[in-house]
């Protein structure tokens, strides 16, 4: 495992943190054995950052339990987020902060950030609360070390935000297909010069440039395959190691098989190790990605639930890879996403634009407006008039 130092305090960091959004089983109820066989073996293999966040359902209480459990709280810097838009007034903050401690089983938070900041005047609003007071108590106190954002706003607003206050971190949203994206590379250099650490998100885009990269760029990379860039995700976490403003990139690993894969690759994560024929290689693949990438869902679920259960990045999954795999492919995605077989299925066209879904979408997604493209692409014209027949026929009693 390789170690990036924090430019402000020192913090020794492993190049690979583990994001335990994506920690194996149903949504709100993590796989707690499963669960803490990733960290025991992430920890094992030498990574030493973990991030959860409150509003990650059952998240928090089960990385706290598998710690605990392993005796490993003392081994990790543990990282978790405010959701802001819960904080009413400063007692909420104290309220919020004591829960996330008693879920996370322990006394101090090493990593605080403001989860999911898309403009200033978020954290202006918080300063207003007396934010900044109370963070200074919560470091006098030793129960928050370091304090930091996770940013899915503008690059024109980010360096709005990196000076609002004296942050230790941030956390952007950065891989191959997404430089010009949110902070961006703009973003990543602005922060840097500023000292701080830069933590990366998304590295691999929710997997979107691994295993569900569009078939011709998948190509290009395994033409391309070398020993250590073997696979799409060892281009995608190389790509990002590649820049030596980056800290850490968190990988939201669900397997065992995963975190030795990508341990494998951290060994070998030194800044400045691509040449330049492998990223010309990678801007072809780029290119190959954006003609099939037609919305930026990451899966993230921040979305969910739609009351009229629409499963929103299902269909956003199925749309992209109608474009990366062949409509064919899309569409049986689709029909499994919304359900079509069952007896209540849960098509587009049930979506009533009510908008409870864009605002909660870190990406910025039009979600209404773009599940109307999903419903044109796989229920055209007589075909969504049958679907919807079908999903609205009368049932008999249960
Ligand atoms: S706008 Fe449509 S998809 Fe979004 S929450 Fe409302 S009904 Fe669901
Ligand atoms: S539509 Fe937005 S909030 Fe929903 S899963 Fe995709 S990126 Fe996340």
């Amino acid at each position: 495992m390789q170690y990036r130092t924090c430019p402000r305090n020192g913090d020794r960091i492993s190049v690979l943190g583990l994001g335990c959004m994506r920690l194996p089983g149903a949504l709100g109820r993590p796989d707690e054995r499963r669960a803490r066989e990733i960290i025991a073996r992430a920890v094992e293999r030498g990574v030493n950052y973990l991030d959860t966040a409150y509003l990650y359902p059952g998240n928090e209480a089960c990385v706290g339990a598998s710690l605990e459990e392993l005796g490993l709280r003392d081994r990790v810097l543990l990282a978790t987020k405010l959701p802001h838009g819960s904080v009413r007034s400063a007692a909420d903050l104290d309220r919020i902060f004591d829960e996330q401690l008693r879920r996370l089983r322990t006394d101090r938070v090493d990593y605080y950030l403001i989860h999911n900041v898309t403009s200033p005047a978020q954290w202006e609003r918080l300063r207003d609360l007396g934010v900044e007071d109370w963070i200074e108590r919560q470091r006098a106190a030793g129960r928050i070390r370091r304090m930091g954002f996770s940013y899915h706003g503008s690059a024109g607003d980010f360096p709005v935000v990196l000076d609002a206050y004296d942050w230790d971190f941030c956390q952007i949203q950065y891989n191959y297909a997404g430089e010009r994206y949110q902070a961006g590379t703009a973003g990543l250099l602005a922060a840097h010069e500023r000292g701080m650490a830069v933590f990366v998100m998304e590295p691999l885009l929710g997997g979107r440039l691994a295993d569900r990269l569009p078939d011709r760029a998948r190509k290009i990379l395994d033409a391309a395959a070398e020993p250590g860039l073997a696979t799409p995700a060892a281009w995608g976490l190389s790509w990002v190691w590649d820049h030596p403003e980056v800290t850490m990139l968190l990988s939201g690993m669900s397997a065992t098989e995963q975190v030795d894969e990508n341990c494998a690759l951290a060994d070998r994560a030194l800044p400045g190790s691509l040449t330049t024929s492998q990223r010309e290689v990678i801007a072809r693949v780029v290119a190959e990605f954006e003609r099939a990438n037609r919305v930026p869902c990451t899966g993230c679920n921040y979305c969910m639930p739609c009351p009229r259960g629409i499963n929103i990045p299902g269909c956003f999954s199925a749309y992209n890879a109608s474009y990366a795999h062949g409509w064919l492919t899309g569409v049986a995605q689709y029909f499994t996403a919304s359900a079509v077989r069952t007896e209540r299925p849960r098509l587009v066209s049930n979506c009533v634009r009510c908008g409870a879904c864009a605002r909660r979408c870190p990406q910025g997604i039009d979600i209404p407006a773009r599940l109307s493209e999903v419903g044109r692409r796989f229920q055209p014209g007589p075909v969504g008039w049958a679907l919807e027949a079908w999903s609205r026929r009368p049932r008999g009693r249960a």
